[in-house]
């Protein structure tokens, strides 16, 4: 967690932005709030001062609460993974060459694709996915694989680097699904063939 304001400081926009999106993610999981007021604030947060160190702080505070309740009911710490599987994934895909693609900016697609696969599986309304979209691209993120340089493999590999990352039993994978913004959830039997359908029309479209 980038926690020290000196470094986040001496970090480029598109470091910083990096960072910005894991912070994103703690609005994301649990805290509705919080990203409405990264809407709001995104600029000021940007530019530094006192916006900047409080949405440091707000997510410092959501990522303690998120171990907090790991404690109480085990696995709630892969919350934090939301955003991630799809991430490395793509991170492995593009040999984790970061004039390509930086891990910040993996989760950033990654996210969005998390929002829009909630979708395709009728958990999560189009709106709050093209909304989560809407924020980290203005942000400078990309949120698209398509946003990525270069020609990526096919979903089929796409889908092996999934399933290096993640345990998959029995054609099931563990996901970080969403029931729309602030409404994170573990699904512990999504289908690999649902995950490879999704990522198949998203390349083709
Ligand atoms: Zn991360």
């Amino acid at each position: 967690m980038l926690a020290d304001t000196d470094t986040l400081n001496t970090l480029s926009d598109r470091e910083f932005a990096a960072g910005y999106a894991e912070m994103v993610k703690y609005g994301l999981i649990d805290q509705p709030d919080f990203f409405h007021w990264l809407e709001k604030n995104r600029k000021s947060v940007f530019a530094g001062g006192t916006a900047r160190a409080e949405a440091i702080a707000r997510s410092c505070e959501a990522k303690a609460a998120v171990v907090a309740a790991d404690e109480r009911e085990n696995g709630a710490r892969a919350l934090l993974n939301l955003g991630h599987t799809f991430g490395h994934a793509l991170e492995r895909a593009t040999g984790y060459d970061s004039a390509r693609l930086v891990h910040g900016e993996g989760v950033a697609i990654g996210m969005v694709l998390a929002h829009e696969f909630s979708v395709r599986m009728n958990l999560a309304s189009p709106d709050d996915a093209k909304r989560v979209a809407a924020h980290l691209r203005e942000a400078g993120l990309p949120t698209t694989i398509d946003d990525i340089d270069g020609t990526l493999p096919p979903p089929d590999i796409l889908m092996d680097a999934i399933g290096q990352d993640k345990k998959v039993k029995g054609g099931k994978l563990t996901f970080i699904l969403t029931h729309g913004i602030g409404e994170a959830f573990i699904a512990d039997d999504v289908p690999t063939s649902e995950v490879l359908a999704f990522l198949t029309e998203k390349q083709t479209q």
